[in-house]
C-alpha cells in the first residue's frame, strides 16, 4: 500500500454492500473505512499517481443481451513518475491507446494495467483511450456471480447506482479523484436511458436513439448512475431557484413517484436555507420499482435513485417523502469528504425529522420518546439513532447554537476530509458546552459495539413523560 495513502477504501462486492446498507444509502455510505493514518493527515493525496481531468464515454447498450459496448477517453495528468497506469475496469478491455498509440495492457480482475511506451513524467498530460465490451451483470472482480448492483426493475429495466466506477467505464483507481464526466448512450428506439448531469436532446440514429449528458463540475466517477428501461416516462421541471430537474418514473411507479416528488421544491428551498444555494447545475430523480426491495435509495452527486419500498422490521415499507428529503440533502453534503459514516448519514437522517416537524407538524418529543423505547441498542447504526441523537443534541445545546452549527457545516468542510468530531467542536464553540460525554455516548467510535448511551443521555428532563 502506498505510504502516502491516507484514506483506506475497502472495495466490497455489491452483495455485501446491499446487505450492509440500511433503508437509505449513498453511493459511498458503506464502502469506506478510515485507516489509522487518516486522523493525522488532512490532505487526501492521489493514490493512483494521476488525476483525471475528464472522462468522455460512449456506450452502446443492447437490451436483449444486457451488454455494453464502450469507448472511453480519459484526459489525465500524471502526478508522479509512472511506468504504468492502473485503471478500474470491470468489463474486458479490447484495446488501449495512449495519445493515439497502441499501449500494452493486462487485466487483473477489475484492475486494468496499462503500460505506456515510455515512462510518464509528473505534469505530463495524456489521453488514454479504452475500448471495452461486456455485461454490467458480470464484473471481472466476481465473474461467477450476478452483480446485484445492476438492479432489475419490475418493468424490465435495469439501474446501476452502487459501485459504478469501472462498470460503466474505466475509472481512476483513486475513488476520491474528481473529474468532469461526459457520457452518451445509444439505445434501441423505444428505450430510455438516464444518467447524471445536464441532458441534451436525444438524437435519432437509425433505429436507435443517442442520449447525452454533461457533468462539467468535477465529480467522483463512482457517483455516476446509469439506467435503461423501455416502459419509463420522463418529465422535466425546475427547482425554485431555476435548476432543471429531470424525473423518470418506472411503469406502475408513476402515481407514487409523483406524490413523493411533490415534496421536492419545498424541501430544496428549505435545505438551501440551511446549506446555501443548490450546488449543481441539474438534478435527476428516478422512481423505479425494483424486483428486490433491498435495493437501497442512492444519491450520486446530482442524481437520486428512489426505490418504491425498503425493508422494514417485519415487512417492506413504502418509501415516503422524508426519504426524498434525506437523499436531497446528500446532493449538498457529498461535497464533504466523509471520513466516517456519521459524517455521511447523521445530518440527512436528522433532516427527515426536522422536515416532518417544520412541514408536517410532527411532535418530535413524542416521536423521540416512542422511538428510544423501541430501539434495540445492541443493533444500532447511524440510520437507527441519527434522528434521536441529533434531536437530543439540539435540546441540549439549544436551537440557536444547533442551527448555527448546521449552517457552518458545509462552508467549513466542503471539499475537505472531515470526521464527525468536527461537528462536536463547532457545537461547543456555539454553545459553550462540553459535549464530549454526549458524543461518546451517542456517537461511539465506528467499529466498537453499539451500546446504550445511558439514562442521563437518553432520558433528560424534557424527554421524561
Ligand atoms: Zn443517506
Amino acid at each position: 500500500m502506498c505510504a502516502k495513502r491516507t484514506l483506506y477504501v475497502s472495495v466490497m462486492t455489491a452483495a455485501t454492500l446491499l446487505a450492509g446498507l440500511g433503508p437509505i444509502g449513498t453511493a459511498v455510505a458503506a464502502d469506506r473505512s478510515v485507516g489509522p493514518a487518516a486522523e493525522a493527515e488532512e490532505t487526501v493525496q492521489s493514490t493512483s499517481g494521476y488525476h483525471v481531468n475528464s472522462y468522455d464515454v460512449r456506450l452502446d447498450y443492447n437490451p436483449a443481451k444486457e451488454t455494453l459496448l464502450g469507448e472511453a477517453t480519459l484526459d489525465l495528468v500524471v502526478k508522479e513518475w509512472r511506468d504504468a497506469l492502473d485503471l478500474r475496469l470491470q468489463l474486458p478491455a479490447r484495446s488501449v491507446q495512449i495519445d493515439g498509440k497502441a499501449a500494452t495492457f493486462s487485466a487483473d480482475k477489475g484492475t486494468l494495467h496499462v503500460k505506456p511506451v515510455a515512462r510518464l513524467s509528473p505534469g505530463r498530460h495524456v489521453k488514454v483511450h479504452v475500448a471495452y465490451a461486456g455485461s454490467p451483470r458480470r464484473t471481472l472482480d466476481d465473474p461467477g456471480e450476478d452483480n446485484l448492483a445492476w438492479a432489475a426493475t419490475k418493468d424490465g429495466g435495469h439501474y446501476l447506482a452502487l459501485e459504478t466506477a469501472g462498470v460503466l467505464f474505466p475509472a481512476n483507481s483513486d475513488d476520491a479523484d474528481r473529474s468532469a464526466v461526459h457520457l452518451q448512450a445509444r439505445v434501441p428506439d423505444g428505450w430510455t436511458a438516464i444518467s447524471n448531469g445536464r441532458a441534451g436532446t436525444p438524437v435519432k440514429d437509425g433505429d436507435h436513439k443517442v442520449y447525452r449528458w454533461a457533468n462539467r463540475e468535477p465529480m467522483r466517477a463512482g457517483y455516476v448512475h446509469f439506467g435503461v428501461g423501455n416502459k419509463w416516462t420522463e418529465s422535466d421541471t425546475k427547482l425554485p431557484d431555476g435548476t432543471p430537474v429531470h424525473f423518470v418514473y418506472g411503469s406502475g411507479a408513476e402515481g407514487r413517484g409523483r406524490k413523493l416528488a411533490e415534496a421536492l421544491g419545498e424541501a430544496a428551498s428549505w435545505e438551501a436555507s440551511i446549506f446555501g444555494k443548490y450546488r449543481h447545475d441539474s438534478l435527476t430523480v428516478s422512481f423505479l420499482d425494483f424486483e428486490d426491495p433491498n435495493v437501497p435509495n442512492v444519491t450520486g452527486w446530482n442524481t437520486i435513485s428512489m426505490g418504491m419500498e425498503y425493508p422494514g422490521d417485519a415487512e417492506t415499507q413504502p418509501v415516503t417523502q422524508d426519504i426524498l428529503v434525506h437523499e436531497l440533502a446528500h446532493t449538498w453534503l457529498e461535497a464533504v469528504q466523509a471520513k466516517d459514516d456519521y459524517v455521511e448519514e447523521t445530518i440527512p437522517t436528522y433532516l427527515q425529522w426536522a422536515w416532518k416537524e417544520k412541514f408536517r407538524k410532527a411532535d418530535l418529543v413524542t416521536m423521540y420518546r416512542d422511538k428510544v423505547k423501541k430501539i434495540q441498542w445492541q443493533h444500532t447504526n447511524v440510520y437507527t439513532t441519527g434522528d434521536v441523537a441529533m434531536y437530543a443534541l439540539r435540546r441540549l445545546v439549544g436551537d440557536n447554537a444547533f442551527d448555527r452549527a448546521l449552517k457552518d457545516w458545509l462552508p467549513n468542510h466542503a471539499d475537505r476530509p472531515t470526521a464527525w468530531d468536527a461537528f462536536r467542536t463547532s457545537l461547543e464553540k456555539h454553545s459553550g458546552k462540553d459535549l464530549k460525554p454526549f458524543f461518546a455516548g451517542w456517537f461511539p467510535p465506528e467499529g466498537t459495539k453499539p451500546a446504550y448511551p445511558g439514562d442521563d443521555l437518553v432520558w433528560p428532563a424534557w424527554a421524561k413523560d
